[in-house]
C-alpha cells in the first residue's frame, strides 16, 4: 500500500481541541499577519466597531454580535479587501462606575465620595484593563481576528478632546443649553437619565405600588372635595394644584365627593358640571402642614389631557415630581416644590416625612391622610414602571438642571442620511426614522465621577466657555495644570480658567457625559480627523496609556476610512450607538458615519426564554466555547434570521454537530478512498480537466452554484443564505455525488477522485468565514501544494453555472426522494428489490438508469398513475404567509375534499388556485401500489414480490450484514476475506455467490454452520 499522502481524519471531530491547535497555527504562522499582508494596497473595506464595554467578561450574546463581525470581515478579506480591524473598548461613564461601586461594596455617591475620587477612577480604569483582556483572550478563542492591543479605548484623552471639540462646535452653533426640566432620574445613581438610555423595554418592569384615592376639601364650599387618585405617595406632600378636563362632565356625589362621572358610571351624583365650572376653586392641600407648602395657593386647573381611562379624571399636580406636571407649573406660573434630594430622600421642609426614602414614606403618608379623614380609599396596584438601565433601581422624577444638545435643526439631516443607509434587516430602517422623528433634545450631562468630564466653564458673570481641545484648555487655565494626569475628574476639576468676558477664575461643572458621546466620536478620534500628521501611538492617551498602541492617523488617512461601509450592532442601538455616531459624524462633516447596517435581536434559550442568571438558564461564553466549541456557536449564531430572537443552548449544539458531520465525513471518505489509490491532488489544477463522467460535470457545476449563491449572500450581509446554500450543497456532495459514485471510488477512479476533492476544497473556501477552525483544519488535510490556509487561500471564482443540468439533477432527486417516501410508507426496506415504478409530472432524460438504480427497482416508466384517492393538505410554512386570513377557508375545503386539481400540480380551493409547492399531496395507489407526490410529481411503486425478487433481497441483506462485520473486526477497505455462510442460505449462496463475494472483497465462500469471515 502506498504511502498515505493525506492525514486521515479521526471518525468525529473533538471541535474544542482541535480549535486550540488551530489557534496556535495561526500564532505560531502568523495567520493573520498574512492576510493582512497579502490585502495590503487592496480596495478597503472600513468596517467601524462599536465599543464592546469592557466591564465583565463577555456573554454568548456579545459572541453573537462578534461572530457576525468576523464573518464579514473575513469574507471582505478573502475577496482582497484591506481592512482596519481595530477593536474598540467602551471604557467610562455609568456602567463601569456601577460595578466598581458594587465591588468596592460603596452604595450611595456620598460613599465614593469618602473613598476619594482619584482612587475611584484608579479602581474604574483597572477594571477596564483586567475585562478588556479577558474580552481579548474571550474573542481570539472565538476566532475573531482584530488588530489586538491597538484597540481604541473611549476613555483615551484623545477620545475625550475629540468629544470636546464636537460639544464646542454644537455650542458654536447655539444647540448647547442648560434645561430646568423634570428627568427621570435613578435615586441609587444619583443621577438624571437620558430618554434614550432608558427607552428599551427591558428598562420597565412590572412592580405594586400604593394605589391611594385622595380627598383635597374645597374652600367655601362646606362638605365638598375633589377626589384624586395616585401611585406615588411620596408626591402628595409636594402637590400645589389639581386638573380636571374642561370638556368632560364631572359629578358630585352623595358624599359631597366629586369625580368624573365618566369613570363611575354606575354611582348616583346630585350634581353635574362641566369640568371648566371647576377651574379655578381653591381646596385644602393634603399636606398644608408641612413647612414646605408654606404660602401656597392649591387651585383647580384646566388640563385637556386628564384620562378618563384610570383614576377619578381629577389629578394631582405635582410639578417638581413629574414631566407633565413640570410643564403645566411652565403654563400656569405654578410654584415648584422639590421634595427628594439626590439621593431619593426628603428634603428637611417636609417636617414628620424628612429624612425618609420614597419607599419609607409610604406608611406616614398614609397614616396622616387616615387620621385626618383625607383618605378615601388605599389599596396597591401592579403596573409597569421604569428602573435604572444600569441597575434596576425603580426611578423617580425629580427637576434639575441638565445640559441638553437642542435637536430639532439637525433632526432633518439625520433622517436624510438615514435615507442613504441600507439596513439589513431593511424593516429596521424605519426603526430609526421612527426614533429620529420622536427624540428630544439630547440629555448629555450624568452626575457622576468616571466620566467624559463636560467642558463647560459657566462664570459667575453668566459667560459660557466650552473648551474645544487640551491645548486651549492649557493656554486658558489659570491653575491646577501641574497636576492634570489625565482628562478624569478629579484632576480635572482642579484646573481653572479664566473668563474672557469678565477676567474672573472659572471652575468647570462637576456633571460627567453621557458614554454614548464617547461611542459616537470614535469615526473622528480613531481615524484622526484634521489631525495634521501621523503620531505613532497618538491615540493611547490618558487613561488608556499602556493599555493599547492605537496610533492618532493623519487627516488623509481619515479621508480614506470615512465614512464606514458597514457597521453592526445589537437593534436597542438604534436610539444608542447608531444614533450618537450618526448625530456627531452629521454635524462635524455633515456626512452619514456609515452606509450599511447588520442589526440584529438578542440571544434566548433554546426555548426562546430571556437568558437570566436567576432562572438558571444563563450560558457563560467561556463554558460554551470549551462546550461546544466556536465553530459550532457560529454556526448557531449564522444559521438564524436577525429579525428574530436568536436560540441558543447546548441541544441546538449538538444538533449543528450531527448536521456538519455529513461535510466531515465526506472529507474522511475522500481522505481515505485517496490515500487507498495512492491519489495526489494539485492545487494548480484545481478545477478538474476530465469530465467524461455525467456526475462529475454535475458536481463541478454544483460547486459554481454554490459559490454564487454564497457570495450574493454575504454580500447581502445575510448568513442565513450561506449557511443554507452550504447545507443544501452538503447534501448534494453526500447523499447523491458519493452515493452514486461509491464504486468508482473501489475501483480508485482519479476523476472520481479529483472532482470530489475539487469539491470539498471550494466549499471550504465558501464556509471559513463562518467556520473558520474546521474550515482551515480541513484546508490543512486536504490542501497539500497549495495555500498554507484557507484563510489565505482567497475567494473562489465561480462562473455562472449550467442552470439546465442542475434543474435536471434536481428534478432526479425529487423522484428518487419520492420513490423512498413511497417505500417508507409501504415498510418495505431499501434493500429489498421491486418491479416497477412509474413516474408522472417528471422527465428524467436519460437518468431512467440512475432512478432505477438508487431505488433498486427493475424498470422505471413514464406515464400516468392511477390513484383511487387524492388527499391535499396545505403545507402551512408556504401557504399560511401567503394567505393570511383566507387560510382557514382553503384548508376546510381541502380537508372536505372540495378541490380540484389542475395542470402541472396545482389545485384550486375555495376560489383560489395553489402552487405544487404550497400543497401536501398524499395519494393513495390501487392495491398493491405504493405512491407519493410532491411539487407535481407523482410516482407509483409497484410492492409485488416474487420468488427472484426476495432472494436478491436476501443477498443485499447478507451483503449489507457482512460489511457490517468487517467494520466490526477492524478490516481496512482492501483486505480480502474468506467468508463462511449459513448452511441455510445453501440457494443464496448458488444463485448469487460470485456478486456476493465481489460486493464484500471475499476470494471464497463457504457454507457453514453460521455467518463468518476471516482475513484471507
Ligand atoms: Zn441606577
Ligand atoms: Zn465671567
Amino acid at each position: 500500500m502506498p504511502e498515505p499522502s493525506l492525514q486521515p481524519l479521526p471518525e468525529k471531530p473533538d471541535h474544542p481541541a482541535l480549535e486550540r491547535e488551530m489557534l496556535a497555527r495561526w500564532e505560531a504562522e502568523g495567520t493573520f499577519e498574512k492576510l493582512r499582508e497579502r490585502n495590503r494596497g487592496g480596495p478597503t473595506f472600513s468596517f467601524m466597531d462599536g465599543p464592546i464595554t469592557a466591564n465583565n467578561p463577555a456573554g454568548v450574546h456579545h459572541g453573537h454580535g462578534r461572530t457576525l463581525k468576523d464573518v464579514f470581515q473575513r469574507y471582505k478579506a478573502a475577496r482582497g479587501h484591506e481592512l482596519r480591524y481595530q477593536n474598540g473598548f467602551d471604557s467610562q461613564g455609568l456602567h463601569v462606575e456601577v460595578e466598581v461601586e458594587r465591588s468596592l461594596g460603596l452604595n450611595s455617591k456620598r460613599e465614593i465620595e469618602r473613598y476619594g475620587l482619584a482612587a475611584f477612577a484608579r479602581k474604574c480604569r483597572e477594571r477596564v484593563a483586567h475585562y478588556s483582556a479577558v474580552m481579548t483572550r474571550q474573542s481570539k478563542r472565538l476566532g475573531m481576528w482584530m488588530d489586538w492591543g491597538n484597540d481604541y479605548f473611549t476613555f483615551s484623552d484623545t477620545n475625550i478632546e475629540y468629544i470636546w471639540r464636537f460639544l464646542q462646535e454644537v455650542h458654536r452653533r447655539g444647540w448647547l443649553y442648560k434645561g430646568h426640566a423634570a428627568a427621570q432620574w435613578c435615586p441609587r445613581c444619583g443621577t438624571s437619565l437620558s430618554k434614550h438610555e432608558q427607552a428599551g423595554e427591558e428598562n420597565y418592569a412590572w412592580l405594586e405600588h400604593p394605589s391611594l384615592f385622595v380627598r383635597f376639601p374645597l374652600r367655601g364650599r362646606d362638605g365638598e372635595s375633589l377626589v384624586v387618585w395616585t401611585t406615588t405617595p411620596w408626591t402628595l406632600p409636594a402637590n400645589v394644584a389639581a386638573a380636571v378636563r374642561p370638556d368632560a362632565e364631572y359629578g358630585r356625589n352623595d358624599a359631597g365627593e366629586w369625580v368624573a362621572v365618566a369613570r363611575y358610571p354606575e354611582e348616583h351624583f346630585d350634581r353635574r358640571v362641566r369640568g371648566q365650572e371647576l377651574v379655578g376653586l381653591e381646596y385644602e392641600g393634603p399636606f398644608d402642614h408641612l413647612p414646605a407648602q408654606r404660602g401656597i395657593v392649591h387651585r383647580v386647573l384646566p388640563w385637556a389631557d386628564v384620562s378618563l381611562e384610570e383614576g377619578t379624571g381629577i389629578v394631582h399636580i405635582a410639578p417638581g415630581c413629574g414631566a407633565e406636571d413640570f410643564e403645566l407649573s411652565r403654563l400656569h406660573g405654578l410654584p415648584v416644590l422639590m421634595p427628594i434630594d439626590e439621593a431619593g430622600v426628603l428634603l428637611p421642609d417636609y417636617g414628620e416625612l424628612a429624612g425618609l426614602t420614597t419607599e419609607e414614606a409610604v406608611v406616614p403618608v398614609v397614616t396622616s391622610l387616615r387620621e385626618r379623614g383625607r383618605l378615601v380609599e388605599a389599596t396597591s396596584v401592579s403596573h409597569r414602571y421604569p428602573i435604572c438601565w444600569r441597575c434596576s433601581t425603580p426611578l423617580v422624577f425629580r427637576v434639575v438642571d441638565d445640559w441638553f444638545i437642542s435637536a430639532d435643526e439637525i433632526r432633518q439631516p439625520l433622517l436624510d442620511g438615514n435615507a442613504t443607509v441600507e439596513w439589513t434587516p431593511p424593516q429596521y430602517k424605519k426603526r430609526m426614522d421612527d426614533w429620529l422623528r420622536n427624540m428630544g433634545d439630547w440629555n448629555i450631562s450624568r452626575r457622576r465621577y468616571f466620566g467624559l468630564p463636560l467642558p463647560f466653564y459657566e462664570c459667575a458673570c453668566g459667560h459660557l466657555t466650552v473648551i474645544g481641545s487640551r491645548a486651549e484648555l492649557e493656554e486658558r487655565a489659570v491653575s491646577g495644570l501641574e497636576q492634570l494626569e489625565e482628562l478624569h475628574r478629579p484632576w480635572i476639576d482642579a484646573v481653572r480658567i479664566r473668563c474672557e468676558r469678565c477676567g474672573g477664575e472659572v471652575e468647570r461643572i462637576p456633571e460627567v457625559g453621557d458614554a454614548w458621546l464617547d461611542a459616537g466620536i470614535v469615526h473622528f478620534s480613531t481615524l484622526g480627523w484634521r489631525n495634521p500628521t501621523w503620531i505613532p501611538g497618538g491615540y493611547a492617551t490618558g487613561a488608556s496609556r499602556g493599555l493599547s498602541g492605537a496610533d492618532l492617523p493623519d487627516h488623509a488617512y481619515w479621508e480614506r476610512w470615512f465614512p464606514a461601509d458597514w457597521v453592526s450592532e445589537m437593534r436597542e442601538q438604534i436610539r444608542l450607538w447608531f444614533y450618537s455616531q450618526c448625530f456627531m459624524a452629521i454635524t462635524l462633516a455633515g456626512r452619514q458615519p456609515y452606509r450599511r447596517v447588520l442589526t440584529y435581536e438578542k440571544v434566548y434559550d433554546e426555548q426562546g426564554r430571556e437568558m437570566h442568571k436567576s432562572w438558571g438558564n444563563a450560558i457563560e461564553l467561556d463554558d460554551a466555547l470549551e462546550r461546544m466549541g466556536a465553530d459550532v456557536m457560529r454556526w448557531l449564531y449564522c444559521s438564524q434570521p436577525p429579525s428574530q430572537p436568536l436560540r441558543f443552548g447546548y441541544g441546538l449544539a449538538e444538533e449543528v454537530k450531527r448536521r456538519f458531520l455529513t461535510f466531515w465525513h465526506s472529507a474522511r471518505f475522500l481522505v481515505e478512498y485517496a490515500n487507498v489509490a495512492g491519489f495526489r491532488p494539485a492545487w494548480r489544477e484545481l478545477e478538474p480537466r476530465d469530465l467524461s463522467a455525467p456526475l462529475d460535470r454535475w458536481l463541478v457545476e454544483r460547486t459554481h452554484a454554490l459559490v454564487r449563491t454564497a457570495e450574493a449572500a454575504y454580500e447581502a450581509y445575510d448568513t442565513v443564505g450561506v449557511t443554507r446554500a452550504f447545507e443544501a450543497y452538503v447534501d448534494d456532495l453526500s447523499n447523491w455525488y458519493i452515493r452514486r459514485s461509491r464504486r468508482r471510488f473501489w475501483s480508485d477512479d482519479e476523476a472520481a477522485l479529483r472532482t470530489l476533492w475539487y469539491a470539498l476544497v471550494q466549499a471550504l473556501r465558501v464556509v471559513a468565514p463562518i467556520q473558520p477552525f474546521v474550515a482551515d483544519h480541513l484546508w490543512r488535510t486536504l490542501v497539500v501544494d497549495g495555500p498554507e490556509s484557507v484563510h489565505l487561500a482567497g475567494w473562489p471564482e465561480a462562473r455562472e453555472p449550467n442552470r439546465a443540468l442542475l434543474a435536471e439533477i434536481d428534478e432526479v432527486r425529487r423522484v428518487v426522494e419520492l420513490g423512498r417516501q413511497a417505500r417508507s410508507t409501504a415498510g418495505i426496506k431499501l434493500r429489498q428489490p421491486l418491479r416497477r415504478l412509474v413516474v408522472e409530472g417528471a422527465r428524467l432524460d436519460g437518468h431512467l438508469d440512475e432512478v432505477a438504480d438508487e431505488l433498486r427497482v427493475k424498470e422505471v416508466e413514464l406515464g400516468q398513475v392511477e390513484a383511487v384517492e387524492v388527499r391535499v393538505k396545505p403545507n402551512l410554512p408556504v401557504l399560511g404567509p401567503r394567505l393570511g386570513k383566507d387560510l382557514p377557508a382553503v384548508r376546510a375545503a381541502l380537508a372536505a375534499g372540495e378541490f380540484e386539481q389542475l395542470e402541472g400540480g396545482r389545485f384550486r380551493a375555495a376560489g383560489l388556485e395553489l402552487a405544487p409547492d404550497e400543497v401536501l399531496v398524499e395519494r393513495s395507489g390501487r392495491e398493491g401500489w405504493a405512491i407519493a407526490s410532491g411539487d407535481g410529481v407523482t410516482v407509483a411503486l409497484d410492492l409485488g414480490l416474487d420468488d427472484e425478487l426476495r432472494l436478491e433481497g436476501e443477498a443485499y441483506e447478507l451483503i449489507h450484514r457482512v460489511n457490517s462485520l468487517r467494520r466490526e473486526r477492524g478490516l481496512q477497505l482492501t483486505d480480502r476475506i474468506v467468508l463462511t455462510v449459513p448452511e441455510a442460505q445453501r440457494r443464496l449462496v448458488e444463485r448469487h455467490g460470485a456478486w456476493i463475494a465481489r460486493e464484500v472483497l471475499a476470494t471464497e465462500v463457504r457454507l457453514g454452520p453460521a455467518l463468518d469471515l476471516e482475513r484471507s
